[in-house]
C-alpha cells in the first residue's frame, strides 16, 4: 500500500521521483502551484506540455522535470469546485489516482503532492484532504506519497484529518 505523509513547505524544493503539479486542462502553466513548478523547471518544461496538447480534468501526464530536484512532473487539472453536484469528488479522486498510476508507470516511489483543486480552483479544503487520504492510502503500490502544504491553513485541514482516522 502506499504510505501517506504530510510536510509543509515548498514542493519545488523537493527531491522525490515525481512532484504533481495542479495544473489547468491546457497544461500551459498558470499561477499558484503551477507557476511556481514552471519558474522553478525553467522554459522546457512549457514546451514539453505544449506537445501534450492539454490534458482533461481528472487525467493526468508526465514530463521531465527539466530545472527542478524531482525527475517527472506529473501534471493533473484538478476539478473546478461549481458546488458538488458536478461530480467534482470523483474527479479529485481520479486527479489522485491517476497521478499515482503515472508515478507506478515511471517507476517512482517517492512521489510528492500539493493539494490540488484546494486553491483558486475553491474545492472544500476539509473534504478534499479526505479524499486525497483516502485515494492515497488505498492505492495498492509500494510508494510514498507526501502532501506538500504551502500555509498553515492547508496543513492543518490534513493533519487534522490524519487524527481523526487514529
Ligand atoms: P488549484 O487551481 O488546483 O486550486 P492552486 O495552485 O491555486 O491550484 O492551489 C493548490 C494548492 O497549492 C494551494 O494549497 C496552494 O497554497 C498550494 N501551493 C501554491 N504554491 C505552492 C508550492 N510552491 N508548493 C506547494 N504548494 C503550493
Amino acid at each position: 500500500m502506499a504510505t501517506f505523509n504530510l510536510i509543509k513547505g515548498d514542493i519545488t524544493t523537493m527531491h522525490v521521483d515525481a512532484i504533481v503539479n495542479a495544473a489547468n486542462t491546457s497544461l500551459r502553466g498558470g499561477g499558484g502551484v503551477d507557476g511556481a513548478i514552471h519558474r522553478a523547471a525553467g522554459p522546457k518544461l512549457d514546451e514539453a506540455c505544449r506537445k501534450l496538447n492539454g490534458c482533461p480534468t481528472g487525467e493526468a501526464k508526465v514530463t521531465l522535470g527539466f530545472n527542478l530536484p524531482a525527475k517527472y512532473v506529473i501534471h493533473t487539472p484538478g476539478p473546478v469546485w461549481h458546488g458538488g453536484h458536478n461530480n467534482e469528488s470523483q474527479l479529485l479522486k481520479n486527479s489522485y489516482v491517476n497521478s499515482l498510476k503515472r508515478a507506478v508507470e515511471n517507476h517512482c516511489q517517492t512521489v510528492a503532492f500539493p493539494s490540488i483543486s484546494t486553491g483558486v480552483y475553491d474545492f472544500p479544503l476539509n473534504q478534499a484532504a479526505k479524499i486525497a487520504i483516502d485515494a492515497i492510502e488505498s492505492f495498492n503500490a509500494e510508494l510514498v506519497a507526501t502532501m506538500v502544504c504551502f500555509d498553515s491553513g492547508t496543513y492543518s485541514a490534513y493533519e487534522n484529518e490524519l487524527t481523526e482516522r487514529k
